[in-house]
């Protein structure tokens, strides 16, 4: 089929939705390492996971080897009502910057949520229900996540209970809302409801929390209440797993017209959109049937991969979850609390860390106030007003087609636009009242939370 026959929107019938997820390690052929515990160094088995876990979700977590995972039916139905989302030829942003390039975008805004998670919160409030669970806990950031797991728990009849850093929490009210309206229960953290909650209290009064931390409140809540268990809507496999409905759908629809990405471009927090989108194509990379580029986009405040050390660490600051090995700033790095809250994560998946360090993928830092540049000038162009943190992918993408104009290269570009920025108007106002300042750590920042870094081999 020729170019000019390439719709603005490529949707896929329901039936040509993906059936499966696809597990990428099942093709890597350096697995990702192992969770281990912290207090033995020894990898944690299933049945100490399932004390913290759902049973099925430490299966998919565990599993390297199976490469397909079929979606059960009712994932498949609510699927249905927001999916597949569309994959966007972006013809005006091509014509404004007047390149060469073809730029596609996969738009993962289209829910209420506003953003992917809600791929892999419905997938994991449907194991818990399967499970016979009460309910789950979690933690939200910028609250996306929060918003999308109470949209699944209040779909499914399942309590949910939401730390909430509480600077968000101060400063997002509408999406604090949002999840109340799903029937969530919302806490700002740190609280006086846990253990490791007021701890933290007593050693940094007046702390506006962290993401990390909000984990360690979660994680405690769902092992002191019976009928509970924990839920994280990044980082691990298992959210890994679930989203690569993203790339499955993203391929399928590019596959119907013949159409090879070059450059595959996602901004990374803790791995998850990325990860899913690449998902497919890394499989063929990795089998040695097709070759892509892949670049993970971060904030220059909060640069994992760019600026990290592939080393086993704690996924939360108070230290009580499983060590994983992934790009770690250390988890007692605390980012500069600019507006990029979705990506405000110390740590990396360990399957994109994996595949980073084996050389399979690329990655960037840029600065912040670059990054709402890009997203007013997107907005301007492609109509969606873009979540800050899918606007680290549009910066990249830009900056590709950019190059393809000075070397007449016609790549293909495909990035994901994980979200809508309605909730992140505070953001675009410091934006726009010049407030807004692109803080970079120094390597003495770094290297002190790296020397906290836990004694383990691996
Ligand atoms: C959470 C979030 C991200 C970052 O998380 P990943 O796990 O790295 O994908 C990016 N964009 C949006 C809109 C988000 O809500």
């Amino acid at each position: 089929m020729s170019e000019n026959k390439i719709p603005y929107k490529i949707y896929l019938s329901e039936e040509e939705m993906p059936h499966s997820w696809y597990n990428l390690r099942a093709d890597m052929k350096v697995k990702p390492a192992p969770l281990l515990d912290p207090g033995t160094g020894a990898p944690m088995t299933a049945a100490e996971l399932e004390g913290v876990f759902c049973k099925e979700l430490v299966q998919q977590e565990l599993d390297n080897d199976t490469a397909l995972f079929p979606i059960p039916q009712e994932i498949r139905d609510f699927y249905k009502m927001y999916r597949p989302s569309p994959l966007v030829r972006a013809y005006c942003l091509e014509e404004k910057l007047q390149t060469p390039a073809k730029i596609y975008y996969k738009f993962e805004g289209n829910n209420t949520s506003g953003s992917h998670k809600l791929n892999s919160a419905i997938a994991q409030a449907y194991y818990a229900k399967k499970q016979g669970l009460t309910g789950v806990t979690t933690e939200t950031g910028a609250g996306q996540w929060g918003t999308a797991l109470s949209m699944a728990c209040g779909y499914l009849g399942l309590d949910c209970k939401v730390y909430m850093v509480k600077c968000s929490y101060e400063q997002k009210p509408f999406r604090r809302e949002v999840m109340k309206v799903y029937g969530a229960s919302v806490t700002p953290s740190p609280s006086d409801t846990t253990e490791v909650g007021k701890k933290i209290l007593a050693q940094f009064p007046g702390t506006t929390g962290s993401l990390g931390c909000a984990i360690s409140e979660a994680v405690e809540t769902a092992v002191t209440h019976e009928g509970y268990r924990y839920v994280l809507g990044s980082v691990l496999n298992q959210v890994l797993l679930h989203q690569s409905v993203i790339g499955l759908e993203a391929k399928t629809a590019l596959d119907k017209y013949g159409v090879k990405p070059d450059i595959i471009i996602g901004c990374a927090g803790g791995g998850s959109n990325l990860g899913g989108l690449i998902a497919p194509f890394m499989g063929e990379k990795l089998r040695g049937e097709a070759d892509y580029r892949f670049i993970a986009v971060e904030p220059a405040s909060c640069p994992s991969f760019t600026r990290g050390k592939f080393a086993y660490d704690f996924c939360d600051t108070g230290m009580v979850c499983p060590l994983a090995k992934m790009y770690t700033l250390g988890s007692s790095f605390i980012p500069n609390a600019d507006h990029a809250g979705g990506l405000r994560f110390h740590g990396m998946s360990s399957i994109l860390s994996q595949l980073y360090h084996d050389g399979y993928m690329e990655a960037t830092s840029v600065k912040q106030t670059d990054v709402f540049e890009a997203a007013e000038y997107f907005a301007r162009v492609e109509g969606i007003l873009p979540a800050p943190e899918s606007s680290h992918a549009i910066l990249a993408a830009i900056n590709e087609a950019k190059h393809c104009k000075e070397t007449g290269e016609e790549k293909t570009i495909l990035f994901g636009l994980t979200g809508t920025g309605y909730f992140d108007l505070v953001a675009y106002e410091k934006f726009h009242s010049g407030e807004m300042k692109s803080v970079v750590p120094t390597d003495e920042d770094i290297a002190k939370s790296l020397a906290q870094l836990p004694q383990v081999q691996g």
